[in-house]
């Protein structure tokens, strides 16, 4: 089923301009090659022809994607980039995410992608040349590691990591888990715990991130940890006395936390914009099979139980859509969006969990198949409320700000 994307009419027309492009691209390019173009999702043995068959398909595609200005969103045009404002990426995602892998084929790949944000925003034009550049050209692959086993993850105050400071070198101790693309990276944004009793006091014992590469000596990927039960490049690392020059720091000593929320406080908006389009995804093919399918004497449609379904999911789209706009309008307008973002990413990841839920139980046993992008969405959706940061931390947050609002005598004010 082609997605249904028609000119809001609200948005301005080089908004419109880019979910049209996108959705022409997911409608006539991705969903129709979606078994040719990711093969291993429906078949386990594949021939090198067949591999390199669905490379070609791919390279194909993301020539499209560039002829039509829409490669790598998130990144500058002096970067190779579309140059796309926030909130016009924020709308592109919703269509792109709608064929499930199809943001690699747009140039987003995580956590390359965050990388390279963090790399623009902080990166020295030393550092931009020697990692950003090879990172948006492909010839780097790059982690971010972060969340330790022996602390958790969801107060990363907590974090042990150290690097301390040795002459011209950061000297980084540490073990680390859950790096994404651990196997695959080139190098690593670290963080750490930064001690350098010469500098600064105030900045002394504070967080910053460090860009270390993968082959320097001390760097021990351990292993792979299987997620759902498959093998994933999620790596669990140990960084033993590991040695690099202090110009690998990223920003100023100290900088460690804040750069870590820039890199996930637009990245919540564009995840949660994400999760709506499979959502949607999901939305169309339970609506689709219900009028197709018959049980018991009659079309799925014509039960309650699944008009039920229906229903449900038209509601948790919608209000999941319209929460994370409403962000993303107040982000983009300069307030203060924390309390917003807490907001959304508690409500669509639960949303997204139950839509593709009651698609599954429709589709009944092609629901849980390779056949079909469900399964692997409903892992997602499940994974989504405890990474970056899990339900319960952001509710205190809410709780925090909507307490002190009424401490400090106001209410609070839905209307914006
Ligand atoms: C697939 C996947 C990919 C990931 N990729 C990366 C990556 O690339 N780089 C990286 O650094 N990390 C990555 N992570 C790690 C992720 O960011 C952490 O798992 C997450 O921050 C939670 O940390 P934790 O696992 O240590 O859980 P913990 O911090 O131990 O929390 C466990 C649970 O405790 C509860 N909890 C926490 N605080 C409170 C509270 N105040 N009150 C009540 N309950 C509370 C929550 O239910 C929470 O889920 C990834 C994780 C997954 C699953």
């Amino acid at each position: 089923m082609r997605m249904n994307v028609q000119p809001i009419p609200t948005l301005s027309e080089r908004t419109n301009e880019i979910r049209r492009l996108t959705a022409m691209i997911v409608n006539k390019e991705i969903l129709p090659n979606e078994n040719q173009l990711w093969p291993w999702r429906t078949n386990g043995r594949l021939s090198e022809g067949e591999v390199q068959e669905a490379r070609e398909l791919r390279e194909g595609i993301k020539e499209k994607v560039k002829q039509a200005g829409l490669w790598a969103p998130h990144l500058p045009e002096e970067y190779g980039g579309a140059g796309l404002g926030f909130l016009d990426h924020a709308y592109m995602n919703e269509v792109l995410a709608y064929a499930a892998g199809a943001a690699s084929l747009f140039g987003v790949v995580a956590p390359n992608s965050g990388n390279q944000t963090i790399l623009v925003k902080y990166g020295t034009e030393e550092q931009k040349r020697k990692w950003l550049l090879p990172l948006i050209e492909g010839t780097m692959e790059s982690g971010f590691s972060m969340t330790e086993p022996d602390q958790p993850g969801s107060d990363p105050r907590s974090l042990k990591t150290t690097a301390r400071r040795d002459g011209d070198e950061w000297v980084i101790n540490g073990h680390k888990w859950f790096t994404s693309n651990g196997k695959r990276a080139d190098f690593f944004i670290v963080m750490c715990r930064t001690e350098d009793p010469d500098g600064p006091a105030d900045r002394n014992g504070k967080m910053t991130q460090i860009i270390v590469p993968k082959d320097t000596p001390g760097v021990n990927v351990a292993r792979s940890i299987t997620v759902w039960g498959q093998d994933s490049d999620h790596c669990e690392i140990f960084y033993d006395d590991v040695r690099v020059p202090v110009t690998n720091q990223l920003g100023r000593t100290g900088t460690g936390h804040q750069a870590a929320q820039d890199r996930l406080g637009a990245g919540r908006v564009f995840h949660c914009m994400n999760s709506i389009g499979q959502m949607w995804r999901a939305f169309d093919l339970m609506v689709e099979r219900s009028m197709s399918r018959e049980v018991h004497g009659g079309l799925l449609e014509t039960k309650q139980f699944i008009q039920g379904f229906i229903a449900d999911s038209y509601i948790d789209i919608q209000a999941a859509r319209l929460m994370t706009i409403h962000c993303a309008e107040k982000m983009d307008s300069g307030a203060d969006p924390r309390t917003d973002i807490s907001a959304i990413k508690i409500f669509v990841p639960a949303a997204y969990h139950r839509v593709v839920d009651r698609a599954i139980q429709v589709w009944g046993a092609a629901g849980v198949s390779g056949d079909l992008p469900l399964a692997a969405m409903y892992q997602g959706a499940r994974t989504l409320r405890l990474a970056d940061g899990p339900d319960e931390v952001h509710k205190i947050l809410i709780a925090k700000n909507i307490l002190k609002r009424y401490h400090d005598g106001q209410g609070w004010d839905f209307g914006n």
